[in-house]
């Protein structure tokens, strides 16, 4: 922050370090905006497009009751014209110079300073000229902004400050933000690449000759492998195009639960089906209550104002108790054969490891560590989101070694003629 003396009125301006200070001359009028404080100055210049320097202070109010405050995070990208936005900006500013040159704002020097006055007299006339020049490099193309100035439906997580993708209305628009740096890349790539990495595991898998995997072992691992596919996939395309308007967000939004609930009912069959191994019996029965819980939890991830974040520890709480009820089968098994042979046999460790990190995970997302203690120094990289995501992640590739280790146990050790001794 600055303070400058215009017409001996002191102006405070915000000053970005790539173009601070930029010389202040009655010329220069016809696009220097000002901040009354820095907030306002961050929601528009901090972040790109620095040169400009701000606006004022009924602008500032108007522009956010608008909700059209936008910024540009890089330079050198072309808008949908073709044109860069170095050139919109100045196609911008011409446009307001022209306006100006028509109301006689570039006669002489005097008479220029003593319009000068007249624009702060007259607050109205300048909000005017600075909105539609912000919304001219608004228009321009690819940009982010700060959370005050996205729309009600896009405000989530008031602890990430800048760097919000406004709404695109458009899926190209939304797609092609995927290879730009902004709240959701991270979000967005770590279950990309996660996906890709399981449709990469699945074929290998399903590939093998039957000689070395049998199809029944394939078609239960396939049921996981589906799951995790289905989840992460959902969970990338969310969060790639819920910005495109408030209709398609809380669509995604929906199906991106939806996939949760799918990875764990995956999740459960190949468990239950090793665990269970020679008890058709109670390999049914504790399947039946997985699919019926985890369409429970479908049914309620469709509700509409189960979208909303003032239901945020309810998600997350009817999710951990779909996720907890895999402790019944786990006991059962444990009274059924014992502790030590639940933990080398049925991978008890590393389901209970798969368990702790699905609840970490979501307890971290539940209360948004660790931005809730540094508003906005992770809004971009390490936000509690993204460190949700990698839990989900580790817990889904924890789970895959879990049941290759029950399934070679039963497999390779097991028969159920020993079992039946139990
Ligand atoms: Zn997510």
């Amino acid at each position: 922050m600055a303070e400058i003396v215009i017409d001996q009125q002191p102006v405070h301006v915000f000053l970005t370090p790539e173009f601070a200070p930029v010389p202040v001359s009655t010329d220069d009028i016809g696009d220097l905006y000002m901040f009354d404080n820095e907030e306002d100055a961050l929601s528009l210049g901090s972040y790109g497009w620095g040169g400009r320097w701000g606006r004022n202070r009924n602008t500032s109010a108007k522009l956010k009751e608008n909700g059209k405050v936008g910024k540009n995070g890089t330079n050198d990208l072309n808008n949908s014209n073709g044109k860069t936005i170095e050139e919109s900006i100045q196609e911008a500013s011409d446009d307001d110079d022209e306006r100006i040159e028509q109301e006689d704002y570039d006669s002489d020097d005097s008479e220029a300073h003593s319009r000068v006055g007249d624009i702060f007299t007259a607050p109205c006339r300048a909000a005017e000229q600075a909105e539609e020049f912000v919304k001219k490099v608004w228009e321009a193309g690819w940009r982010v902004v700060h959370h005050n100035s996205l729309p009600n439906w896009l405000r989530d997580n008031d602890f990430l400050h800048k760097g919000h993708r406004l709404p695109t209305n458009s899926f190209l628009e939304c797609f092609k933000s995927i290879f730009r740096v902004h709240t959701e890349t991270g979000n967005i790539w770590s279950h990309l690449l996660g996906m890709i990495a399981f449709i990469g595991i699945t074929t290998f898998f399903v590939t093998r000759p039957t000689l070395e995997i049998q199809w029944q072992e394939k078609a239960v691992f396939s049921a996981f492998f589906m799951g995790a596919i289905v989840c992460l996939g959902f969970s990338w395309v969310f969060h790639t195009v819920f910005n495109h308007s408030h209709r398609i967000g809380k669509l995604f939004n929906k199906l991106d639960y939806c996939g949760i609930a799918i990875l764990t009912m995956g999740s459960f069959v190949p468990w239950l089906y090793y665990g269970f191994y020679c008890h058709l019996g109670l390999k049914v029965f504790y399947m039946v209550l997985t699919f019926s819980l985890g369409t429970a939890c479908i049914t309620v991830s469709l509700w509409d104002k189960f979208s909303e974040p003032r239901f945020r520890p309810l998600r997350a709480g009817v999710f951990i108790a779909f996720g907890l009820s895999g402790v019944i089968p786990a006991l059962h098994i444990v009274i059924k054969y014992g502790f030590w042979w639940a933990v080398n046999k049925a991978s008890l460790g590393w389901l209970s490891l798969m368990a702790m990190l699905y609840i970490v995970g979501a307890i971290i997302y539940a209360v948004r560590i660790p931005e809730r203690f540094f508003p906005g120094k992770f809004d971009i990289w390490f936000q509690s989101h993204q460190i949700f995501h990698m839990f989900v992640l580790a817990a889904a590739f924890v789970h895959y070694h879990g049941i290759t280790e029950i399934a070679y146990q039963r497999l390779v050790f097991g028969d159920c003629l020993s079992d039946e001794l139990f």
